[in-house]
């Protein structure tokens, strides 16, 4: 009997299209941790926790900031140093080998662009909760376009180096005038990434209408993701020749009826993507 790593390695290297999921736990086996009082955490906003006494990237992301202002001074850094610092990571080499010359959709609930800044197509990545390598414009009207945060990100930052930074240089919407913001679903008028919902119907609907032939390559994600587990699982109810394989430090529950198209690893995603891909 062939063993697991074997059988993986079986389904992806065929030509199946393969459709992989990634949250938190891909991040930090990139050595990102939004979760933490780490380094990164108190190299970029350690001066200002006397202030707003947050405790991790992710507390001075959800910090409700008085002002345009001191919100901006936030994702300035962040951007300026999360997008403007990416080094491509040993683990995302293998994936980019893994997805090689194959049919791919990358779906992350990771803000942190890191999949685009390595290089992957931007059509061929959904940031399903919204990603911090752009801006959009808040208010409802049409034509709102997605503008590139790091170029307006490193302005503010050179900016409050040299104590200079003031309202009038923040980002704001051609159209309306409006202060833009990170392109993350703070409420209804979010941007959907319109291009990349559809490869993933396109997907959704040929395994389960079609019965054609799809891989699920799920990486780091936590139990509690619903926007990205419970597509998943739909299509795998429906679904007859989708092969679904988990790979993630900790036991992930699954419901019984997929059980059988389900091959998991409860390891670290880098050493098993280093693993298929060498
Ligand atoms: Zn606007």
């Amino acid at each position: 009997m062939i063993n697991k790593l074997d059988q993986i390695k079986q389904i992806l290297d065929s030509p199946t299209p393969i459709l992989v999921t990634a949250s938190n736990g891909f991040s930090i086996g990139e050595g990102i941790n939004i979760f933490q009082n780490n380094d990164d955490f108190q190299k970029i906003l350690g001066d200002l926790i006397p202030k707003y006494h947050f405790n991790s990237i992710l507390s001075a992301i959800s910090y409700p900031y008085d002002n345009l202002l001191d919100a901006w001074q936030v994702w300035a850094r962040l951007i300026n140093y999360f997008v403007g610092s990416y080094h491509i990571s040993s683990q995302m080499e293998s994936l980019k080998q893994l997805l090689k010359n194959k049919d791919y959709l990358i779906a992350t609930s990771n803000g942190e662009y890191h999949f685009n800044l390595a290089g992957f197509n931007d059509d061929s990545v959904l940031a399903t909760e919204g990603d911090w390598g752009t801006l959009q414009c808040f208010d409802e009207h049409d034509d709102r376009q997605l503008v590139s945060s790091l170029p307006i990100a490193q302005k503010i930052v050179d900016a409050e180096n040299k104590n200079q930074l003031t309202l009038d240089l923040l980002p704001k919407c051609e159209i309306c005038g409006n202060v833009l913001l990170p392109h993350l679903p703070f409420n209804e008028n979010y941007l959907k990434p319109v291009l990349s919902q559809n490869k993933f119907s396109t997907f959704f609907n040929s395994a389960t209408s079609k019965h054609q032939a799809l891989t699920i390559l799920e990486l780091g994600v936590g139990q509690n993701h619903p926007n990205l587990r419970k597509p998943i699982f739909d299509m795998l109810s429906l679904a007859p020749q989708v092969n679904y394989i988990i790979i993630n430090r900790d036991h992930i529950v699954v419901p019984s009826s997929i059980k059988k198209k389900t091959i998991e690893f409860s390891e670290n995603v880098e050493d098993v993507l280093q693993e298929i891909t060498k």
